[in-house]
């Protein structure tokens, strides 16, 4: 694609890295056909041909944005199907994150808008605030609805009974059963050892079984996903985490940095490109990303142990947008889960997203519970007995349209090789 940048844009090292992914466009649509927005739309400007006119456009004239770009920008879910299809490499990614930080700078959005989504980017980092949060909010359920349409989205996703924090959370050092295999580093992360402690319980499990040292580092907390998606600024979240990271790195040294919400893993892998520029904090961003690893990665390459439990259950594998399309990971969980004895199914549409996104399935309500609604009927047309995802958001949001058990799959790793049974599993 030509562009047209002015050398004075150009030194901006934002847009030149822009102009660069604009460039290797050459607009033969293939991508259309993987976009959930423009297979459920139907609109040009909701595919990520059309999103990349508008960015360019608005880039290149040095506009701020306008409602119209504001819309179709918003309806995309990052999900990222496009750079998965793309034959160019457009790396969509920092494109449309680059337009996200645009739009921040340069578009006020009408106040209910600003106000829910500083509260998002606010809460859901922080587990304390999360957790209040959500207890706050079932008061609110029995008014859900008289309310605007995302608050009541945001409601219908607040568990009904809320898990206590998990001791596992704190900062400490798990030792590995045996001999030590691997020294890693867990991400605890922020939204999900709130709604789901008992994933980080079994990774634990699971990693300490399998020969591992698991760190969680003092310091370390939200990898600044949700923030960063919003369009603000998360440097801080990545800044904490390298400094965590790197602290451990020098005193007890770390074989991997290990993430079990594959959203997380994405942005954490991405750390190298967002902070290119840091004189102080490009090299240990770089070495952080580089040691990133998704926890069905290295579980691949320790090898998982012969399964003790009974297994054989039908299993639908969900494969995580940031799992598949993020991090390019797609056959390695499967493989674990019939490693471990279960039947495998794939979802027919399995590329597409199933709405969360983030906090997608939030701010856009109507088009998340339409992808749900896909996603849980190609599910439901496997028979499964059992949902196995690599993230948090999907688990919450496929959950949410369904009565079949959905689980974290390092749970079903974890029960098969001696953890105990998954608690949304315990009518098998
Ligand atoms: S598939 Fe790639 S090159 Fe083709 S229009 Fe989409 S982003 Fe551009
Ligand atoms: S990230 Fe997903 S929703 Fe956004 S343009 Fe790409 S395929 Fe479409």
């Amino acid at each position: 694609m030509q562009t047209n940048f002015t050398a004075a844009q150009l030194a901006d090292p934002d847009v030149s890295a822009s102009e660069k992914i604009l460039r290797a466009c050459v607009h033969c649509g293939f991508c259309t056909a993987t976009c959930p927005t423009y297979v459920l739309l139907g609109d040009e400007l909701d595919s990520p041909r059309g999103r990349i006119y508008l960015i360019k456009d608005m880039l290149e004239n040095d506009q701020p944005a306008t409602p119209e770009v504001v819309k179709h920008i918003d309806r995309c879910l990052s999900c990222l199907a496009c750079m998965t299809t793309c034959p160019s490499g457009v790396n969509y990614m920092h494109l449309v994150d680059h337009g996200r930080r645009h739009i921040e700078k340069t578009y006020q959005r009408p106040w209910f808008d600003r106000m829910l989504r500083r509260a998002f980017a606010i809460v859901l980092p922080n587990p304390r605030l999360f957790r209040a949060a959500m207890q706050a909010s079932r008061l609110g359920a029995p008014f859900a609805r008289l309310m605007q349409e995302r608050l009541k989205a945001a409601l219908a996703l607040v568990p009904s009974k809320l898990p206590p924090p998990s001791p596992v959370d704190r900062p400490q050092v798990f030792k590995s059963e045996g001999k030590c295999v691997r020294r890693v580093a867990l991400l605890s992360g922020c939204a999900q050892q709130v709604l789901a402690p008992e994933i980080n319980e079994a990774t634990i499990r699971l990693l300490t079984r399998h020969g591992c040292e698991v760190v969680v580092a003092e310091g370390a907390g939200c990898c600044g996903a949700l923030t960063h998606h919003l369009g603000q600024d998360a440097h801080g979240f990545a800044r904490a985490n390298i400094l965590a990271w790197t602290r451990e790195l020098r005193n007890g040294g770390l074989d991997a940095i290990i993430i079990n919400a594959s959203g997380c893993g994405t942005t954490v892998k991405d750390y190298g490109f967002m902070f290119r520029n840091d004189p102080e904090l490009a090299e240990p961003a770089k070495t952080v990303s580089s040691l990133t690893r998704d926890v069905t990665e290295l579980m691949s390459e320790i090898g998982l142990k012969a399964p003790v439990n009974p297994t054989g259950q039908r299993v639908a594998y969900h494969s995580a947008c940031s799992l598949q399309h993020g991090q390019q990971i797609r056959e390695q969980p499967k493989r674990l889960l019939k490693e471990a004895g279960f039947v495998v199914l794939d979802p027919l549409e399995g590329h597409l997203c199933c709405g969360s996104a983030g906090t997608y399935n939030l701010l856009q309500p109507e088009i998340a519970r339409k992808l749900r609604d896909r996603k849980v009927a190609n599910i439901a047309a496997t028979s499964p007995d059992l949902i196995a995802a690599g993230n948090i958001g999907c688990i919450t949001q496929i959950a949410s349209g369904t009565n079949v058990p959905v689980v974290h799959t390092v749970e079903l790793l974890d029960w098969a090789t001696g953890g105990p049974r998954p608690k949304a599993a315990s009518r098998f």
